[in-house]
Parts: C-alpha cells; sequence; structure tokens
C-alpha cells in the first residue's frame, strides 16, 4: 500500500492531500501610484486620465476562458500586482464580481487581496467582501518615515493601523502585514521597534523579507553610482535572526524562509507554490502552472490587451517542466518551508529519490549543521535559513550534473 505522506504533516498543513485535482488562481493587476525605486514587479504608474476599463475586462475574459479549460477546482484566489485596490470603483467591481463568480462555487477557502495601506476606502473594501474575500495582504514594510522615504513607498506610517482597522470594520479577519529589513540606513532598534509596531496590531500573518537589489530597479543603479549603501551583512543576518526570536515569542509560527502565522493562519496559496502544485495565473505577466507546463503571459498591457483581444490568450514562453528542471524547481521551492522536502512526495512528483542523487551534498550540509536529513525529510536548519539561497543553488546545480538526476527512484540510500 501506498503511505500517504499528508499523514505524517500537521493537520493545517494536509490539505493538499488532493491538490492533484485543485489549483491556485492569481490575478495581477499591474498598476501602482508610482513605481517603487527597489521593486521588479510588472507595474506602470496610473497616470490621471488613463483607462483600466480595456485591461480589466480582457483579465475577465482570460480568467473565464483558463477556468474552463482547467481540469480541477480552485482552491485558492490570490489578486496581486501591483496594487489592485488602486483601481477605480467600476473597474474593480467588473473584476470582483468575476471573481465572485469563481469564489460561489464553495471550493474555494481563501481569497486574498493585495492592498497598500493607504489605497483602501469603506466603497472599495466592500466591493472586496461583497465578492468572497476573507484575507487583506497589505505591504506596511516599515513604521519609519526615513525608511519609507528610502523605499520610496507613498503611505506614511500612520496610515497602517487604520488601514488594519478598517479592513476588520469590514469584516476582512485575516491580515497579513509584509515588512522589509535590511533598508540602507536602518538599524536593529528600528527594525525591532518595527516588528513590535506591527505585532501590537495582532495581525494573524507577517512577512518579513530582506531588501533585495534587482537588476534594472532605481535602487540598484544607485547603489551602482555609490549613492546608496547596502546595508552591512551581518547586520542584516541579526535583523532576520532576531525577527525569528521576536515573532515566536509573540505566538507566530515561523513555516517558511520569510513567513510567520498564528496557529492555523498560514497563507495556503503561497503554500501550494511552495508545494510546486498547479496554478493558473492570469494578466499581464502573470504566470501558471498546470499539466506538467508553466506558461507566462507577456509583460506589457498595450500586447496583453490585444492578445486577448485577438486571440484569446497572451502568452509569451511555455514550457514543459520535467525531469531534472522538474526536481531543481521542486526543491528549490519546497525548501523554503519549515517542514521542509517530503522526500517521498519529492520522488513521486519528480521520479528522483532525493537521497540517492544528492547523497553527498546532503551528507556535506548535514555534517556542517544546515540541513537535517532523514528518510522521510529534508530540512534547512536555524543557520541554514541565512544561507538558504547557497545551499538551494548548488543542490540545483548538483542535480544538473550528468546522471545525478536520472531516474534514481528505486534505490535510495538513506543519510542520517
Ligand atoms: S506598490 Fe508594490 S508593486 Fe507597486 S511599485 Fe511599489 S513595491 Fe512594486
Amino acid at each position: 500500500m501506498v503511505r500517504d505522506d499528508a499523514d505524517q504533516l500537521p493537520v493545517e498543513a494536509a490539505w493538499w492531500r488532493d491538490t492533484a485535482s485543485t489549483c491556485g488562481l492569481y490575478v495581477h493587476v499591474p498598476f501602482c501610484e508610482t513605481k517603487c525605486g527597489y521593486c521588479d514587479f510588472y507595474s506602470v504608474p496610473l497616470l490621471e486620465g488613463r483607462e483600466t476599463g480595456p485591461l480589466v475586462r480582457c483579465v475577465v475574459s482570460e480568467l473565464r476562458s483558463r477556468k474552463r479549460s482547467a481540469s480541477g477546482a480552485i482552491r485558492t484566489i490570490f489578486v496581486g500586482g501591483g496594487t489592485p485596490t488602486l483601481l477605480p470603483l467600476g473597474d474593480l467591481r467588473c473584476l470582483f464580481d468575476a471573481l465572485g463568480e469563481v469564489a460561489s462555487g464553495g471550493e474555494v477557502s481563501e481569497f486574498t487581496v493585495e492592498a497598500n495601506p493607504a489605497t483602501i476606502d469603506d466603497a472599495k473594501l466592500s466591493v472586496l467582501t461583497g465578492a468572497g474575500v476573507d484575507r487583506l495582504s497589505m505591504g506596511a514594510q516599515s513604521w519609519s518615515v526615513d525608511e519609507l522615504a528610502q523605499l520610496e513607498r507613498l503611505h506614511s506610517p500612520d496610515d497602517i493601523a487604520p488601514g488594519v482597522l478598517m479592513a476588520r470594520r469590514h469584516g476582512i479577519r485575516r491580515i497579513n502585514l509584509d515588512l522589509i529589513f535590511g533598508i540602507p540606513g536602518q538599524t536593529l532598534a528600528s527594525w525591532s521597534n518595527s516588528l513590535d509596531r506591527t505585532i501590537a496590531l495582532c495581525v494573524d500573518h507577517i512577512s518579513c523579507y530582506g531588501l533585495t537589489y534587482e537588476a534594472g530597479t532605481r535602487l540598484t543603479a544607485q547603489m551602482g553610482a555609490g549613492r546608496v549603501t547596502r546595508c552591512d551583512e551581518e547586520l542584516e543576518a541579526d535583523m532576520y535572526t532576531h525577527a525569528i526570536d521576536r515573532l515566536a515569542a509573540a505566538g507566530y509560527e515561523q513555516y517558511e524562509i520569510s513567513n510567520f502565522a498564528r496557529l492555523g493562519e498560514r497563507c495556503a496559496h503561497n503554500v501550494a507554490y511552495w508545494r510546486n502544485d498547479p496554478y493558473i495565473g492570469v494578466g499581464p505577466s502573470a504566470a501558471g502552472y498546470l499539466n506538467g507546463e508553466r506558461y507566462k503571459n507577456v509583460a506589457d498591457i498595450g500586447r496583453y490587451v490585444a492578445g486577448i483581444e485577438e486571440r484569446g490568450e497572451a502568452v509569451l514562453t511555455r514550457e514543459r517542466v520535467s525531469g531534472v528542471a522538474l526536481a531543481g524547481e521542486t526543491i528549490m521551492m519546497q525548501l523554503r518551508q519549515m517542514e521542509g522536502l517530503n522526500v517521498g512526495r519529492f520522488t513521486r512528483q519528480t521520479g528522483i529519490d532525493a537521497l540517492s542523487a544528492l547523497a553527498p551534498e546532503l551528507s556535506r550540509f548535514s555534517e556542517s549543521g544546515l540541513l537535517t536529513v532523514d528518510r522521510e525529510r529534508i530540512a534547512l536548519t536555524r543557520a541554514g535559513f541565512l544561507v538558504a539561497d547557497g545551499i538551494i543553488s548548488e543542490l540545483y546545480a548538483a542535480l544538473g550534473e550528468s546522471g545525478r538526476g536520472d531516474g534514481s527512484a528505486g534505490g535510495g540510500r538513506a543519510i542520517r
């Protein structure tokens, strides 16, 4: 009899038992008030007079068509961007009427929308809750005026608590707040203050991301020109470990490298990404993963609208993912979680026995205290989380070496 690995997981993590017949839905709304200097997501400033209706109608059209062709039920919805709540009320209603139809089927267990603290109001929140939204994910980022200015965010610390309270007044119980550490000029004291003020709001979920310098962003150009000094690496590591300890003391369980939640409040949509489960993506630049194929829509509003209107789709690239590529991706995603990589499930997903294919690397990382490895699970330790990117890319590279990832599912050697 094949053992079901879901049985070994905490109750709230076992929902993926039937993910083969379900998927997530991601909707990308590519408008922001202005472009933040560090951001490399596809979004454009919503200049006065710009019409958002044609784009919204195309997103709705793609949504209906992809939903028809998806084999599984939609379990989670995540509307991000961009800043979805920036849409004018009529277009917001048009989009959320269509999403409300999806949610009304009774199979959606989580419906999340991203928002900036200063872009929500009563009318917009009524549209969201009318469609069934039960989770709001707000980019607080920092409680320091100077740090928000450094990030080129438009909201002020004074917008954060009122935004949370307004959402709660509308019955949105589950609130995620995002914070950023490693901001140039940030101190451990100011990071600690941001954590404390966020915790004081008793939100259900807190994400802590280290600031990254992505190619092509204004922030990276400023660093290259010597106008911005990157946060010291040791200080950044101290900020991260301080967050882990402070949030644990406040009752938040760390379940992923950057994500912390109260018991039972993990973000199911993101958990499905990290498990490399299927999802539909709609909107400009959105990616999807269905039936073993990844696709990515064109990251350009004009070309997206033309594609949907003329051909019913706006896909830029498609790629069938299998073998070593699938295994590498799955390692990259699943090791981000505290529970790590489930060896049996990984073999069923990829056809590769990770314990055998990666034996030398697992042994080395295990001996140096960066991974815990047994017959059922491979997981990063606390020290491992600090250097996660390096470990994951070494494992990924090792799989790509000739023959290492090929069909070794039959005879794994356990490492202890
Ligand atoms: S608000 Fe968010 S999506 Fe928009 S530019 Fe800023 S970081 Fe990027």
